[in-house]
């Protein structure tokens, strides 16, 4: 079936589904475990407080969880959730380390993605930024004694550098702190075998966010939490008022990061998963990352140009020769082109060019494109 005629059927599906949703009981008549495979039933709206309220929604989203964690090659035993965004599920992921540390500091690197320090800031905790090396990856000789948390970045948002995580799980757990990742971008990349060099030591993470948003083609917003340590988190976050028990003896989501009613985000990630397949999510990645790469090559190539940070995977830091104020003019012009659209970020001071690839559309074509716009 083509796309058109999906779209289509959806349609066909929902007025059905309305026309006689008067006839339907108001909750779902099931049992847990009813759903497991039976899914798309559900689609429409569910209050999902509890499992009671969204069986379907509930249970799929521990079981699409459970098996991107099995696709990015996670530990077993790892439990998922799904927040709206990195900011709130690192925000998740502070308050459980807050709450099984007792402690009050958070360590990131300099080249962390503001929602850390934003994060902490809301919590009314201390944010210690440390520096990073020549390859821009956080450095390790830290003291931290009195730290609740250290976040690894794996793909910074600037340079898409890779913290060295198992030397800041080990030390973190040394010193009793707990280590949270940030691979919102790049986690996606681990569904290739070749990728998960940058996966190394992530096995010994307390908690992991991973956008599926930004990589693994799921439209705005999902943010895929796991944690080895869920105690912890139904410690920070249970409170089950009278009004929401039920006589499921069964998981509430709730327990787990800080909203109650949660969207039914894990159908659009179960479709994507069914739409692509495991084969198909690998095909676009190596192909945007093979895309970087040529892009990169063209940049190395012209003399006029030049690579401002090691290229990973699907995003490339450049900058044309001349000043900050030149290549500011050219994102600026680039941009009104209406035919690309770049961002930019600041290296020792410098203004570099930042290009990224993840749509599922986006061919060499569109790259070659680019790379004419911007020498034009
Ligand atoms: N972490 C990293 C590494 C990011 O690149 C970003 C956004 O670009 C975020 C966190 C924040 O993402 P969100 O918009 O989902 O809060």
């Amino acid at each position: 079936m083509s796309f058109r005629d999906d779209g289509y059927a959806a349609v066909e599906w929902v007025a059905r589904y309305l026309d006689g949703v008067g006839d339907l009981p108001v909750l779902a008549q099931v049992e847990p475990g009813d759903l497991s495979a039976e899914l798309l039933a559900a689609a429409l709206n569910p209050v999902a407080l509890n499992w009671r309220s969204a069986p379907a929604s509930t249970e799929l989203e521990l079981r699409v969880l459970d098996w991107v964690r099995q696709l990015l090659g996670l530990p077993d035993g790892w439990h998922g959730h799904i927040e709206d965004a990195a900011s709130t599920s690192t925000l998740a992921a502070l308050i459980a380390a807050r709450q099984a540390t007792g402690r009050t500091v958070v360590v990131c690197s300099e080249h962390a993605h503001s929602s850390v320090e934003k994060d902490a800031r809301m919590l009314g905790m201390e944010l210690r930024k440390a520096p990073v090396d020549d390859e821009l990856r956080m450095r390790t000789d830290l003291r931290l004694d009195d730290v609740a948390a250290v976040v690894a970045t794996v793909g910074t948002t600037s340079f898409a550098s890779v913290d060295p995580v198992r030397e800041l799980a080990e030390r973190a757990h040394s010193a009793g702190a707990w280590l949270h990742v940030d691979a919102a971008y790049a986690g996606s990349s681990w569904i290739c075998e070749e990728e998960r060099w940058s996966q190394d030591g992530v096995e010994l993470a307390d908690s992991l966010v991973v956008n599926a948003s930004k990589w693994l083609l799921v439209p705005m917003d999902c943010s895929l939490l796991w944690t080895a340590r869920p105690d912890a988190f139904r410690e920070a976050f249970s409170l089950v008022p009278e009004y929401l028990r039920t006589s499921e003896d069964v998981y509430a989501l709730s327990d787990y990061g800080p909203v109650l009613g949660r969207r039914f985000r894990s159908l659009k990630l179960w479709a994507v998963l069914r739409c692509f397949g495991a084969e198909g999510l690998r095909a676009l990645q190596r192909e945007h990352i093979r895309l970087a790469g040529l892009f990169a090559d063209w940049v190395d190539a012209d003399p006029e140009w030049e690579l401002a940070a090691p290229q990973h995977f699907s995003l490339v830091v450049f900058r044309r020769n001349g000043t900050d104020e030149e290549n500011e003019a050219i994102v600026e012009r680039a941009n009104r082109s209406g035919e690309i659209f770049l961002s930019h970020t600041k290296l020792n001071g410098r203004y570099v060019l930042r290009l990224a690839i993840g749509n599922a559309r986006t061919t060499e074509a569109d790259v070659r494109r680019a790379w004419e716009v911007l020498r034009r």
